[in-house]
Order: C-alpha cells, then structure tokens, then sequence
C-alpha cells in the first residue's frame, strides 16, 4: 500500500515533543512514506499565555529546522506548516503568523473551550469533572465551526478532540457533527485522519467513524496525521487510517502547496 502524506508533526519548540526534524525525515523515509508536513504548535499571542506553544522567538529556527530536513533528504517531499490554535480574538494574530514565511497550509485546532482551559491537557482533568460531557461538546464543537469559517486554515486538525479521555456525553451529538461538517464543505476546509487517538484513551483514530461517514457524504476532503510527538511516531497506524477513510468511501485525500489545494487518489 501507498501510503499518503503525513501532514502533522512536532518538534521539540514545542517543549513536550522530542527529536529534531531531520531525524523525524529519515524515519519518515524508512517506513515508506514519500511527502510529510511539519506543524508545530503555532506561537501564542503572549509567550506565557502556556507552556507547550512554540515561543514567538523560536519561528525562524523553526523554519529553519525544517529547511534542514529539506536539505538532508532531497528524496522525501517536506512541507511547512503549523497546527494554530483558534480562539475568538486571536485572528489577526493568526494572519500575522500567516504572513511571515510561505506555509503550505496551517492545521487549525480547538484546544481550548475558554480561554484557561485546554481540554486534551491531562493536568487539568478536574474541570471535565465539573461539567457535564455534553455542554463542553457543544461548546467545542461551536468553536470548531467557528474555526471552519475563520478562513484562516486549510485543515481542520484531531476532530473530536474531546473523546480523548472518554469523556463522552450521553446524548446523540450527529446535529453537532453535522453542523461543523456542513462549515467544513461550505468553506472547502478539509479535516484530517490523526492517528493520535488510537494512544489516547479513547483507542479510537480522531474523527470517529460516525463522523467520517457523515464528512465522506457531504464531500469533506481529508488529510493524513500521525500527530507524532516521538520519530517513531511518524506515520504511525496508517494503514489503518487508510482502511478506514476507504470503508466510509473516500477514494481521494489531499495535499497542499503553498496554501493551494490537490487531489491526491488515495
Ligand atoms: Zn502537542
Ligand atoms: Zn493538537
């Protein structure tokens, strides 16, 4: 099997991920893949507004990581990317971000429901022990949409976050599901297959299969991520990946250059 581009990676700017991006490129190489894409966390709007952003004075070595990488393997196709956050009053941040070197797409992501609260962070468990599962599924994904429309990311990075930790609501979610993925084709965002989940507790690639088949009938396109964090990660569990996206029916995924769009059959 073929496997498709791996658009979501992390370096160690990020302070929680370990092994530089050419080591990340070699063993990208080794397990067969042909075209990766790094997207480190994006620099916040304030350098202490947490501790596992990228700081705002690491951008050029970021870049120049990744130049690296390049340079060291002529023989892998290496784009450059990151994953931003979106919250509400950080656009014009964002574009300003998107203004300073020619990214090949940004991955936009919900960590955070409000503004302190980061809802993948395992310290800070105790506030899903406040709140009822389906009042932060909604309001993640409202925020989700939100992001879908900004305008301001190709990709639409680990889906259903929240399930990270099992905390699943009892209620039927689909209207949720469908409202974000209508924003998703209405906008041509695409979203992606991150294998992540499947080393989280919820064992489960990001999005569920529910979600999929929904994003597969309204015509959303998707990416492939491995989220790696470690270089072993990279392109980890994409055969499954591939075999899901299939059995819901995609027969194509994307790529991206310099923020324009392919097709990719898959
Ligand atoms: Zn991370
Ligand atoms: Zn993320």
């Amino acid at each position: 099997m073929s496997l498709p581009a791996d658009y979501h990676m992390h370096t160690p700017l990020c302070r929680h991920a370990t092994g530089e991006p050419t080591d990340y490129a070699a063993h990208a190489l080794k397990v067969g893949l042909k075209e990766i894409g790094f997207s480190e966390h994006n620099p916040m709007i304030r350098d202490d507004y947490d501790d596992w952003h990228m700081l705002q004075g690491d951008l050029d070595a970021y870049v120049e990581k990744v130049h690296q990488a390049r340079r060291d393997h002529p023989g892998l196709t290496i784009k450059l990317a990151m994953e931003v956050d979106y919250l509400p009053g950080h656009e014009n941040w964002i574009r300003e971000l998107a203004a300073r070197h020619p990214w090949d797409y940004f991955i936009g992501s919900v960590h955070y429901v409000a503004d302190s609260w980061d809802l993948d962070n395992p310290k800070k468990l105790s506030e899903w022990k406040k709140r009822d599962p389906l009042e932060v599924w909604t309001a993640y994904f409202e925020r989700l949409a939100q992001a879908t429309a900004s305008g301001l990311f190709e990709i639409i990075g680990h889906a259903d976050l929240p399930k990270k930790f099992c905390f699943y609501p009892q209620q039927d979610c689909t209207h949720l599901f469908e409202r974000f993925l209508q924003t998703a084709k209405d906008h041509d965002v695409a979203i992606e297959l991150n294998t992540a989940g499947l080393r989280k507790d919820c064992k489960e690639i990001y999005p569920s299969r529910t979600i999929l088949e929904i994003a597969a009938q309204k015509g959303v396109p998707i990416t492939f991520a491995s989220d790696a964090h470690a270089i072993t990660e990279v392109g980890m569990n994409f055969e499954d990946a591939v075999q899901l996206a299939r059995s819901v029916g995609y027969q194509e995924c994307c790529r991206f250059t310099q923020r324009r769009r392919e097709t990719v059959t898959l």
